[in-house]
């Protein structure tokens, strides 16, 4: 048992030592490091390119500073990439200009000036050069059925061997990580992958090893992909690939490290919502995870949330890698530039959503400063990224005590990714759906959280008093029971189009999973796509419909409107039905009109979908906050603060996603936050500005003029 009360473990964190306070506490082992990943502010040494690949320039003391410079708390350091940068004795390849033991150094380094370090160790990421001269790599290598050997492209130095899980690769890895956790005092262990290929990842692998472990377990053959496949055989090989080779490695190493030295483990899951992706399912071994970059800011708030849904620690970059746009480069591995600074304010806003959301940040990296002639504060990247480090320290204490308040849940279907294979269903854009739920929610200020359809229980259901399932076509019985369930219990469900069409497989139902509970029975399985369709509402109003709809009949509840085809002068029957079941209410909208909202944001819409939401969430709702195009609220909450940030996405980036980017203020915002029943607003200030926040506190309310918002404000209630 640990003597240690919270405010004990979170100075030992780093959080207060950060402020200047309490400087003589040492950082305890064992529990510190897991609670100072939650408030992470790391600087990333990337090992893929300079300085460390293809020549090895790195200099432990140079890379100190700059962490130092940039306010960071940590420092990652590549063990390896596509070379090992440590003298390892495990098998994999240490590059050629290595030079006694930088990692050592680096390490002692970072200790002596208070930083942690996490160590990054790829898990069978790509890194066997075809035009190396190594014997072993044709015996690692995944296979195609004509046994040619797998090769992936990746940041667009050179092309690499695939490797395989089951070949005598595995020992070496795992090898590696034992050095790395054995020998080296590393706070944290960061894995990128575990990967079985790169760009041929969905490829199955017909080397000698897949071949006879799939023999010794299903007595037949790895199934040739050259051949149209039954969907039994797929399913049964994604199950094998997932849970007895790529997610019992990562548990197996996992393990392996408790054992060594009882670190935290955190792994790379930016693909966690990929077509059949493997290591997503990795999710429970582990202590958290990281989303690297999003497109927008609302979808890395969206991924920060859907992180936080899991119940571990997320962590995301504070920029990228990828940032430069490339759009006229024929090969778009050809990253442009990795050691040059080439960001601007939105690298601010970047850094507000992550504190926001709650996420741990690592600022991508290192490079981008190394080979500069001046420090990186004559840059206006390396002030950017101080000045979010600097929030993040002044506010660690705070920021990671509080908790997301979601009135809503958003079902996101990970299955209908995976397996949904309908005529009409455009899987690149099925984000869209849940997307667009999100924007809905948040635009009518109800705070809203993704999860994830194979995490659902009963319990995480219940967290939510609104479930909207967007578009979730492929549920599992067992999860259409739960959903039934959760609504029969007084639960308020909003479900979309294909939702329980098909089971977790994409095997198509002859009715719908929820046909009971929507009161909607389908005509057909397939939606039709017909031009100029609109929704006829009870008011007689006609607002926008989706051009693709799911044709029913009612068996049950009432019809809120129906879809008019203007074209051909018809009506094409119920669109919106509205049911009580149980205790529960339901919603079904035969139609992707949230989907529709993502993609044009038309103001009907929104109407819509507010009039729906409102009987179900304004009596509970934490907070309110007049509609701006592009600002974005997030409520969070602990026990005596309550915190509404504001992020404001009013910039100039229009055509060229990666473009640099200014932005340009919102001033006087209306906001309105609940004060909870029995408590007492002590004070109100702005976090950014750093001042109180004069307003009216009437019936429960707190009532103020947010005066400006450029890119971030947050406004802060403490309550007594
Ligand atoms: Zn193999």
């Amino acid at each position: 048992m640990s003597p240690l009360n919270r405010r004990d473990l979170l100075r030992s964190a780093g959080c207060l030592l950060a402020s200047g306070l309490h400087a003589d506490l040492r950082i305890l082992p064992g529990s510190s490091a897991y609670e100072w990943i939650r408030g992470a502010r790391a600087l990333i040494a990337e090992g893929f390119n300079p300085p460390f690949y293809l020549s090895f320039d790195y200099q432990p003391q140079k890379a100190v500073r700059i962490a130092q410079a940039l306010h960071a708390d940590a420092l990652r350091y590549p063990a390896a990439a596509y070379y090992a940068f440590f003298p390892t004795r495990s098998g994999y390849p240490v590059h050629p200009e290595l030079r006694g033991d930088p990692m050592r150094e680096t390490v002692d380094l970072c200790r002596a000036a208070g930083l942690k370090n996490i160590a990054y160790v790829p898990l069978n990421h790509p890194f066997m050069d075809v035009a190396s001269h190594d014997p072993r790599y044709l015996g690692w290598c995944k296979r195609f059925a004509d046994g040619r050997p797998m090769i992936t492209e990746h940041y667009g130095f050179a092309r690499y061997y695939e490797g395989c899980l089951n070949s005598p690769l595995r020992e070496v890895i795992r090898a590696m990580v034992q050095e790395v956790a054995a020998n080296y005092p590393f706070d944290v262990i960061y894995f990128d992958g575990p990967y079985q290929g790169m760009q041929h990842a969905k490829d199955y692998c017909h080397c000698e090893y897949c071949k006879a472990a799939y023999q010794r377990k299903f007595g037949k053959p790895v199934p040739d992909q050259r051949k149209e496949l039954p969907l039994e055989d797929e399913i049964q090989y994604y199950n094998w690939m997932a849970n007895d080779v790529v997610i019992a490695f990562l548990a197996e190493i996992r393990e392996m490290i408790r054992r060594t030295r009882d670190v935290p483990v955190l792994f790379n899951d930016t693909s966690l919502l990929s077509k059949r992706e493997w290591r997503s399912h990795g999710i429970p071994v582990v202590d958290g995870f990281m989303f690297e970059a999003a497109e927008t800011p609302e979808e890395k708030l969206f991924n920060l949330e859907l992180g936080r849904s899991t119940g571990k620690v997320t962590w995301t970059y504070l920029s990228s890698h990828t940032e430069y746009n490339r759009e006229h480069l024929k090969d778009d591995h050809v990253r442009g530039w990795f050691s040059y600074p080439v960001e601007s304010e939105e690298l601010l806003l970047d850094g507000a959503t992550a504190i926001a959301a709650g996420a741990g940040m690592v600022y991508w990296g290192l490079s981008r400063f190394f080979y500069q002639r001046e420090g990186p504060l004559s840059y206006e990247s390396g002030r950017y990224v101080r000045e979010v480090f600097d929030f993040e320290r002044k506010n660690c204490d705070l920021l990671i005590r509080l908790e997301s308040q979601p009135q809503a849940g958003i079902l996101v279907g990970s299955q209908t990714i995976d397996w949904y294979q309908g005529r009409q269903f455009a899987g690149r854009a099925y984000p869209n759906y849940f997307h667009g739920a999100y924007l809905l929610l948040k635009s009518h200020s109800y705070e809203a959280q993704p999860f994830l359809d194979w995490q659902m229980s009963p319990e995480r259901l219940a967290r939510y008093p609104m479930i909207f399932a967007a578009n979730a076509a492929c549920l599992s019985d067992a999860q259409c029971s739960m959903l039934a369930d959760y609504v029969r219990n007084g639960g308020k469900l909003l479900a979309t189009h294909l939702t329980s069409i098909a089971d977790e497989y994409g095997r198509v139902r002859s009715r719908f999973g929820l046909e009971q509970v929507f009161g909607a029975s389908f005509l057909d399985a397939e939606p039709v796509e017909i031009p100029d369709l609109y929704l006829k509402l009870l008011s007689g109003e006609e607002i926008p419909q989706d051009p693709q709809i799911m044709r029913f009949r009612v068996t049950g509840g009432s019809v809120l409107a129906e879809t008019i085809d203007r074209g051909h002068r018809t009506k094409l029957g119920p669109a919106v039905v509205q049911r009580k079941v149980g205790q529960g209410e339901v919603i079904y909208i035969g139609s992707g009109l949230e989907a529709v909202y993502e993609e044009t944001r038309m103001e009907p819409l929104q109407t819509f979908f507010g009039s729906l939401f409102a009987p179900w969430l304004e009596a509970k709702r934490s907070y309110e906050v007049e509609f701006r195009p592009g600002l974005m609220p997030q409520f969070m909450a602990s026990k005596d603060t309550l915190i509404l940030h504001l992020l404001a996405d009013t910039g100039d980036k229009v055509q060229h996603l990666r473009a640099r980017q200014h932005f340009l203020p919102l001033t006087d915002v209306k906001v309105r936050i609940r004060i909870p029943a029995g408590r007492a607003l002590r004070s109100a200030t702005l976090l950014r500005a750093g001042r109180a926040l004069s307003g009216v506190v009437r019936d429960g309310w707190f009532t103020a003029v947010v005066p400006r918002v450029w890119i971030h404000e947050a406004v802060r209630l403490d309550l007594g």
